[in-house]
């Protein structure tokens, strides 16, 4: 059966994240908000602006977020459409900030995957098939916006790209599908954020924008292993009692892909654009182990950076934090390849986050 990506809206409110954006004038509790409008404006000119992602009232606002509680005839000032065709090219950024999309980052060269990054973000298959359309036009709206970029297609298949894309195949499972080993195999170069690797579900937004000219108030995400569009803020709780996924005492509630993903703690929370999925990691499930190491080296080996990870994995993992940076893990990816391989179920995610350059917090 072909892959489907449903609509969600079993929400009463939704909570839309301010990360730093300022409040427009005017906008203040008990003012009615159509779908689109603007909200807020974040300073930095490559930040996507905060729009109202539901037709409803202001409950709240503060600090983090625009509260907005549904009500589907409440009408406030609806954006008007922008004909994304007609700007030059050098106009598309302060266009999109306006729609609520961050500025690309772009890189020689572009590299387009459709291949789904990580096991747990499973929206890419209906994306690529269901919305294909829209997909190629975030894909246009790209090239416009880095022109004379080379642009090559990562794909399992040659039939995945359009006629005459330049493709490069990618064979191995998990973990290079993720855009940083992606990017490495076509250009050879290092980089943990795989920047100017660009997924199912970032050109699905571009081409949302770029069809409707409306600011993108809906996003795909996967929510126990069911994808579906859901309005930008919705908040986790909501979805999690949609899919009987509640969270008892000892679970935890995975932001993200199932083996990268963060544990989430405020449940009442509302997504932003950046969400991929939601999973329900039960207490029973969450596996990892006391075992002592084997010394086997299998972490090392499934390490697709070769990193030795056996030699701080061998140690307690209550030195894990107190041990001074030895460098052992400064290029870390952050994959898991390493935990999934271990025999003895030792902890290994947490020994990279903990230890590895790449986990560090950045301001
Ligand atoms: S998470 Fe493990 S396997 Fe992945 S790059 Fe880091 S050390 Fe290597
Ligand atoms: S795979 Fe597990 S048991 Fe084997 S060396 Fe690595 S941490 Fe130790």
């Amino acid at each position: 059966m072909a892959e489907v990506i449903k609509d969600w809206d079993a929400y009463d409110r939704v909570a839309v994240p301010l990360a730093g954006a300022l409040p427009l004038k005017g906008v203040k509790p008990g003012r009615p908000v159509s779908s689109g409008e603007a909200l807020a404006r974040r300073p930095d000119p490559r930040r996507g602006d905060v729009h109202a992602s539901i037709n409803g009232l202001i409950e709240e606002i503060n600090e983090f977020e625009i509260i907005i509680r549904r009500d589907d005839e409440a009408v406030g000032e609806p954006p008007q459409p922008v004909d994304l065709a007609a700007v030059p090219a050098n106009e598309l950024p302060p266009r999109l900030k306006e729609l609520g999309l961050d500025a690309p980052r772009t890189d020689e060269p572009v590299i387009i995957s459709t291949l789904a990054s990580e096991p747990g973000l499973n929206f890419a298959p209906a994306l690529w098939g269901e919305h294909r359309e829209t997909v190629l036009a975030g894909v246009n709206l790209l090239a416009r916006l880095c022109p004379g970029h080379k642009i090559t297609w990562a794909v399992r298949q040659p039939g995945e790209a359009p006629e005459g894309a330049e493709t490069v195949i990618i064979k191995g499972a998990y973990p290079h599908t993720l855009p940083s080993l992606i990017k490495r195999a076509i250009t050879g170069r290092n980089d943990a954020n795989g920047a100017g690797v660009f997924g199912a579900r970032e050109l699905h937004l571009l081409g949302r924008a770029a069809r409707t000219g409306r600011p993108v108030t809906r996003m795909a995400l996967t929510l126990g292993g069911v994808s579906y569009f859901v309005p930008v803020g919705t908040r986790a709780i909501d979805l999690l009692t949609f899919a009987n996924l509640g969270p008892g005492c000892g679970d935890a509630v995975i932001l993200g892909g199932l083996v990268r993903g963060r544990g989430l703690a405020r449940l009442e929370r509302g997504l932003d654009k950046t969400a991929e999925a939601l999973h329900l990691a039960r207490r029973a499930d969450l596996g990892g182990s006391l075992q002592p190491c084997r010394a086997c080296g299998q972490c090392a080996r499934a390490c697709p950076l070769g990193l030795p990870v056996d030699l701080p994995a061998a140690r307690p993992p209550e030195e894990w934090l107190a041990a001074p940076p030895d460098g052992i893990l400064d290029a870390c990816l952050l994959c898991g390849a390493c935990a999934l391989a271990c025999p003895a179920q030792r902890p290994l995610m947490s020994l990279v986050r903990l230890r590895a350059k790449a986990a560090m917090v950045t301001p």
